[in-house]
């Protein structure tokens, strides 16, 4: 059995939030295979859901991309607590030897790949390299219930987000791709507020969207809907002109930016309080420095959690790289030994901590609704949901469609397939996007 050809022709992607095309993250030998449950961000919990209602799948699909990289050993990370998805995990993974759980503590950001590698396989991965470098591969748990569901012929055409903040019954959803927010919303009984912004993703590294029309696509992992004044949404939204500016008047080069960075502390050369002391006052920071802002993960805890005059190094590292990649820049890293600073262990932080800092508490502790079947009348299917090219369509206005047809095809060799995630017509078409709206008679019902 091929399995990445099967994974490519069902359109899986890392679902994550990486979006990275999975038949070529499963492409490549490897030693070990890793299923990533940590789930860091605050308030999501959608993976839970997947752990806890399909852990067959979960550890079938970990199988899968153990096969097709020829691994040894499956390790299954978790947080460590004792939950109805670790016993799903748990049961689901009894008689298999070569299947291992490991325990990551409750700690911000546990689910990054580099970080998992390290704890699990005590190797760190090379600046500017993945995972794979150390011959491990990293795959979230969604992502792997996909590959299993890919090799029995299901194409990726739904996916589990969790919505909540100010919404009138905060959910979990499993939701076919190319919903709107604001069916999502409808499902969730409306948003509570008027003036709102909605944060896509985790609220540590997702982004605030306003467009409530805007589609789920295949790495959506959350939905916060949020007072438009709320400080996330605040903060998110300000200039880069604005937090240079902040950052000469503020940055007292206290340090703690360098000392609580996670990249930093499993030994990277990252030290945003330099780049910011270049970008602030431009004395005597070695170009290379920089650079290295290609090494920042973007996890936010610098700017959520470190900083005491609330700047934003993470927001600095992202314009420098964003810079660099237009220009077609790209650093290349010297391969080096590396070495795990001293304090790493104890510069963890409780995710915990994180929902106050976000100001998100009155948004925990809420027991989140299951919604297993949304029917929404129309979905955008946009044809980049992925890293790499966009898809390519391959339909035309007026097509009658099925759940499951193929939409657009691979654009390229990063790239990957787009299907219908509902039964009707299609009514627009265009190099990015294609809408279906199912047909009131039941045509293709
Ligand atoms: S933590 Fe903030 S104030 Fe301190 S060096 Fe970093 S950016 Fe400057
Ligand atoms: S966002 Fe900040 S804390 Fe996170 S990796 Fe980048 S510099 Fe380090």
């Amino acid at each position: 059995m091929d399995i990445p050809k099967l994974v490519r022709e069902m359109g899986v992607v890392g679902a994550g939030g990486g979006g990275f095309p999975t038949h070529l993250k499963i492409s490549h030998p490897c030693d070990v295979v890793i299923a990533n449950g940590t789930e860091c961000e605050p308030l999501l919990c959608n993976d839970k859901l997947v752990m806890e209602e399909d852990a067959e799948s979960v550890v079938d699909g970990l199988r899968l991309a153990m096969v097709s990289t020829g691994a040894g050993k499956g390790v299954i990370a978790l947080k460590e607590k004792n939950t109805p998805e670790e016993l799903s995990l748990l049961r689901a993974t009894a008689d298999k030897e070569d299947l291992d759980i490991f325990y990551v503590g409750d700690y911000y950001p546990a689910g990054d790949e580099f970080l998992l590698v390290q704890e699990i396989l005590g190797r760190v991965v090379p600046e500017g390299s993945i995972p794979l470098a150390i011959g491990a591969v990293v795959l979230n748990v969604e992502t792997l219930k996909n590959i299993a569901d890919a090799v029995r012929g299901k194409p990726v055409i739904s996916r589990t987000i969790t919505c909540g903040g100010e919404v009138r019954r905060p959910s979990v959803l499993k939701v076919p791709v190319g919903t709107t927010f604001q069916d999502v919303f409808h499902y969730c009984g409306g948003v509570t507020c008027t003036d709102y912004a909605i944060v896509m993703g985790g609220p540590m590294m997702g982004s605030v969207v306003t467009d409530p029309l805007t589609p789920v696509n295949k790495t959506t992992t959350g939905l916060f809907v949020l007072p438009g004044d709320h400080m996330l949404v605040r903060k998110r939204t300000l200039p880069i002109t604005f937090i240079i500016k902040q950052s000469k008047a503020a940055c007292c080069q206290c340090t703690y930016c360098t000392e609580l960075c996670p990249r930093y502390l499993i030994g990277h050369d990252l030290v945003p309080h330099k780049i910011m002391r270049q970008i602030n006052l431009g004395l005597d920071v070695p170009p290379h420095i920089i650079e290295n802002a290609f090494l920042c993960s973007e996890c936010g805890l610098c700017e959520v959690y470190a900083c005491p005059m609330e700047l934003s190094p993470r927001v600095v590292n992202q314009a420098i790289k964003d810079r660099f990649m237009e220009s077609g820049y790209r650093p290349a890293f010297s391969q080096r030994d590396i070495q795990v600073e001293d304090t790493y262990l104890y510069r963890k932080i409780p995710g915990s901590v994180l929902k106050n800092r976000l100001h998100l508490y009155r948004y925990d502790g809420i027991e989140f609704t299951r919604i297993e079947k949304v029917e929404p009348e129309r979905v955008e299917l946009l044809l980049k949901q992925h890293a790499g090219e966009s898809a390519r369509a391959v339909v035309q206005e007026g097509d009658l469609v099925k759940e499951g047809d193929l939409m657009g095809e691979c654009g390229g060799e990063v790239s990957a397939r787009v299907h219908a995630s509902i039964n009707g017509r299609v009514t627009f078409v265009d190099k990015d996007r294609i809408f279906i709206e199912r047909e009131k008679s039941g045509v293709s019902e």
